[in-house]
């Protein structure tokens, strides 16, 4: 490295660039930690559930210096139609134990966290800072542009989210298509930190996650919440394309999800304290673009698309943590800028971040029975208030009650041929 070059430049503070930096730095590698908001974290938006083993990966123990939330223990589905709501409730002290599974979290401070992390090891961490565009050189990739000035290094990190500029900019994939990403609206309510712990059943210091489905008027998306300490993240990610075809703003159903009785009743005498929207990366592993790199470039986190969602578990953050870590390990065993991306390949191989990836690799075809979104809701409703009315009158017997209740909300052929459809996905 000569004087002013840097072994990496990282564009981006969220988990996956914090992750990279920190573990580059500690190697006593020369990094540079760049990010646009006015500290790291500032314009980032996010659920707020993270699956602790990443940290893990990172360093043993890190977790336990992480700003982290309520440990979940409380694993919850709801689903709702405009009446009611039907919601399956595990809990597992379990998931509380040794190394805690996850944790709700709040976005501004664990990414604030991190960076400053990567700083104490030794990382430049420079915020408020606009990368817009790349140098390259004999077709390397060899630093960034922000404004009129230019920085070096023999490699370039991006982890500057979903709709990746620099990746755009290295041709490494398009403009981000909206059939390829969901958008998520979310709002952070505080309330008493006792008083959630007794609407959700949970001790100090555990928490519940919820996945609502049925919220979002027919739309492809759920809605979320996770229990913090003192406040609630509450959200709603859709699938903008059907989203843009409705003729309701996506504000307004948000809306009516928090007027919902089964969920205001949890989040009643709170106080709004942030709402944003954020896009999130959709297609799971088909979503991945071909090419993670080019000569002194790679790509992580969101910007790699990297995310999985089945549903019930939204994961971004922690594959975002681990391909940061992927792409450090191949940046310091790297004997030339040029070996970073297949080294990197091998990495992702290696902490079975592709693994996970595939292992849910067809779920997205799921989301397109647009009965989950309405119909098999209202028929878990309808069956739960068949089951458990009772009003003095001569009851249908039981199985021809039920019956009549799918076939009031979905014919016998779309049952089946939706059930085969969920088979092959899975
Ligand atoms: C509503 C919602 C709910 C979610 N819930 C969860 C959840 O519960 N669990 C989970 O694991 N994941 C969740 N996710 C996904 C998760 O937020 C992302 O996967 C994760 O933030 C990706 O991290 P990242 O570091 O790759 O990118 P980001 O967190 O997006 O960070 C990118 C950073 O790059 C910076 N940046 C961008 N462009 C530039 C530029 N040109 N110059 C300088 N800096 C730049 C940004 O300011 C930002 O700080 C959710 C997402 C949304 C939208």
């Amino acid at each position: 490295m000569s004087d002013d070059t840097f072994d990496a430049i990282v564009v981006g503070a969220g988990p996956a660039g914090s992750a990279c930096a920190y573990t580059l730095a500690k190697e006593g590698r020369s990094v540079l930690l760049l990010d646009r908001g006015n500290s790291a974290g500032a314009k980032n938006v996010s659920g707020g559930r993270l699956y602790t083993y990443a940290l893990e990966l990172v360093e043993p123990g890190l977790y336990e210096r992480a700003p982290l939330q309520r440990k979940i223990v409380r694993e919850q589905i709801m689903l709702m139609n405009d009446r009611g709501a039907t919601t399956v409730d595990y809990f597992d002290p379990g998931f509380g134990e040794a190394v805690p599974q996850s944790y709700s979290v709040i976005r501004a401070a664990l990414d604030e966290w991190f960076a400053g992390e990567a700083e104490a090891q030794g990382a430049m961490v420079a915020p408020g800072v606009v990368v817009d565009g790349l140098i390259e050189e004999n077709g390397r990739i060899v630093g960034i542009r922000t404004g009129e000035d230019e920085m070096r290094a023999d490699v370039v990190v991006a982890a500057d989210g979903v709709n990746s500029l620099l990746g755009q900019k290295a041709g490494l994939f398009p403009d981000v298509k909206a059939s390829a990403v969901g958008v998520g609206v979310k709002e952070t309510i505080e309330l008493p930190d006792e008083l959630i712990s007794a609407r959700f059943g949970v001790k100090e210091g555990e928490g519940a996650a919820r996945v609502a489905i049925g919220c979002t008027e027919g739309i492809s998306g759920g809605g979320f919440l996770y229990t913090n300490k003192g406040s609630i993240s509450l959200g709603i990610v859709f699938n903008p394309e059907q989203a843009g075809r409705q003729t309701r703003h996506i504000q307004d159903i948000f809306q009516d999800y928090k007027m919902h009785p089964a969920i205001h009743a949890l989040i009643e005498g709170g106080t709004s304290v942030e709402y944003g929207a954020h896009l999130v990366p959709e297609k799971g592993y088909h979503g991945i673009p071909k090419q993670l790199s080019r000569d002194g470039f790679v790509v992580v986190g969101d910007a790699a698309q990297f995310g999985i969602n089945t549903g019930l578990i939204i994961r971004g953050m922690d594959l975002a943590i681990v391909s940061g870590l992927a792409a450090a390990k191949a940046i310091i065993a790297a004997k030339q800028p040029a070996d970073v991306g297949t080294l990197y390949r091998q990495q992702l191989e290696e902490l079975l971040l592709i693994a996970n990836q595939q292992a849910y690799q067809n779920f997205h075809g799921i989301f397109e029975i647009s009965r989950i979104f309405r119909e098999y809701p209202a028929l878990a409703n309808d069956a739960m208030q068949f089951l458990f009315r009772v009003d003095g009158k001569k009851p249908k017997p039981m199985l021809k009650g039920l019956l009549d209740i799918v076939k009031r909300n979905v014919s016998f052929g779309k049952l089946l041929g939706d059930g085969w459809k969920i088979y092959r996905h899975i």
